[in-house]
């Protein structure tokens, strides 16, 4: 079989079930295909092989035996931000570029207990800071679908190794938009939960207050496959919830479009940076929800213009804290014969962190500093309050809220956007994690340069399962999930 990597998981998983082909048949299939387009597509940081293998093995016998789980067998990929034991985890850092971690996360043990074979680690931006994924020290990732653009970014080797059918699914994890942009970017589908429905045990932080993992598929259906593993409460993570999980396959269909309120945030589709294309593309895809029996609600979200500088606030604050770890004495990179305990930490650190995140260090130090603290820090938690009412009230008379994932399609490598460029590019995803609330990406089109464009649904609190049924029955009738990059095309 040469097209197994053209099978969704409901295929896969049937597949291997009724042993049409075996789990080591389909890893060698896809560990071929690394082996020969990621040195276009450059999506893995590590790839596993030999241990890929070994689980492949495991999982056949399980299912000869009759005893294995539905994903039993799968491959997935995972960010490099996952600890994984006995396999290097850098969070695209050169100072982790070292680090070998003793345990796993809870989402690869999970992934693990459930029989998936994981193939290998997938690039980031470093430390999950940035929207290209050019700031990891391993390097830029392609796009599949134009390999000098990026696949955005910080999840971009997730996106870009499921687009190009380097890995049948992915985890990624999103702090503010970084598996929502990347899937995007790249034609994909991803899912953002609820903060606290994923643990973030083994999860190297970012900002903690916001970080949250979740899946990148090609559809919902896959992502749908994959929450029903990692989610759930983890006593090992204490802002994870203890509050029963969906089954989020089986509720694939239990919402109804039809009668569905979508609101449509005026401020939204306003925005100056709004790239015409894609404004018009989400338009489109907000039309054939129409058409399939929702109603699209004018709202109001009245902070739109706060999201920007409070997000780049709190996150960087959170993450100098998160970050201070890193000082080259227990792990990480340390510098060369360091003269003294000053020289060595600031050697190391000044050595080991790229330019971007020792720009959000220096900008969260600052504002945690103790003549600004109440200035800066205080007000923007504040405000933060204020934004997460503002979608409070919006649903109280709409069912989800509907926006652009990204006001652009992915840029070109090496576009040296300036910070604030950039950060002004995460303009529709931020509020989200500063609210704690769930959104999806859904592939609905491409603009004139082929370049995907995703629409983005952001729920109410706990309304994964809401999500992913909307999106997976706009799947069923429309087929951009379905589209391929031509290096995906590519055979091994
Ligand atoms: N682009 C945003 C940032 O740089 C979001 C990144 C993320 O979600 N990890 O912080």
């Amino acid at each position: 079989m040469t097209d197994l990597h053209r099978l969704t998981i409901r295929e896969l998983s049937e597949g291997l079930q009724q042993a049409q082909f075996s789990s080591r048949e389909l890893t060698e299939h896809y560990l071929k295909r690394i082996a020969k387009i990621d040195t276009k597509v450059k999506s893995y940081v590590t790839v596993t092989a030999e241990q890929a293998l070994a689980e492949a093995d495991a999982a056949d016998a399980a299912l000869k035996a009759g005893n294995a789980s539905v994903l039993a067998g799968i491959p997935l990929a995972h960010k490099d931000i996952f600890c994984t034991k006995g396999i290097k985890t850098t969070a695209g850092s050169k100072m982790l570029d070292n680090f070998i971690s003793p345990y796993d996360a809870t989402v690869v043990a999970k992934a693990k207990a459930a029989g998936l074979v994981t193939l290998g680690k997938v690039n980031m931006d470093e430390f999950a800071m940035g929207s290209t994924s050019e700031s990891s020290y391993f390097g830029a990732t392609g796009n599949p679908w134009a390999l000098d653009h990026v696949p955005g970014g910080s999840s971009g080797g997730s996106a870009a190794a499921v687009a190009a059918d380097l890995a049948p699914i992915a985890t990624g994890t999103d702090t503010g938009g970084s598996i929502r942009q990347p899937a995007s970017f790249c034609g994909l589908t991803g899912l953002k939960p609820t903060y606290g429905r994923v643990s973030r045990f083994g999860m190297i932080a970012y900002a903690s207050s916001l970080d949250q993992g979740g899946p990148m598929a090609r559809t919902a259906e896959d992502c749908a496959y994959l929450m029903n593993v990692i989610a759930g409460h983890d006593a090992k993570d204490s802002t994870s919830i203890n509050k029963e999980v969906d089954d989020y396959v089986a509720n694939l269909n239990g919402t109804s479009v039809k009668g569905l309120r979508i609101g449509i945030p005026k401020q939204y589709f306003n925005v100056s940076g709004l790239d015409a294309e894609v404004k018009a593309r989400v338009e489109e895809s907000l039309k054939k929800l129409e058409e399939m029996g929702a109603s699209l609600v004018e709202i109001d979200l009245n902070m739109t213009e706060a999201y920007v500088p409070t997000y780049y606030l709190i996150a960087p604050a959170e993450a100098s804290s998160n970050l201070s770890r890193f000082d080259g004495v227990r792990y990480g990179y340390r510098c060369e014969n360091p003269v003294d305990l000053m020289d060595l930490y600031k050697r190391s650190r000044s050595e080991g962190f790229g330019a971007e995140v020792q720009r959000r260090i220096l900008i969260g130090t600052y504002a945690l500093s103790a003549g600004y603290y109440d200035a800066y820090y205080v007000k923007a938690q504040k405000v933060r309050r204020l934004i997460q009412q503002d979608f409070l009230k919006a649903f109280e008379n709409v069912d989800v809220i509907a926006a652009p994932s990204a006001p652009t399609t992915a840029y070109k490598i090496g576009a040296n956007l300036s910070p604030t460029e950039m950060y002004l590019g995460d303009i529709y995803t931020l509020a989200v994690n500063l609210a704690g609330l769930p959104a999806i990406n859904a592939p609905v089109g491409f603009d004139q340069e082929s370049l995907p464009v995703g629409l983005q649904l952001i729920g109410n609190y706990w309304s994964e399962s809401q999500l992913l049924s909307i999106v997976h029955q706009y799947q069923q009738n429309t087929d951009w999930h379905t589209k391929r990059a031509s290096v995906a095309e590519e055979t091994a």
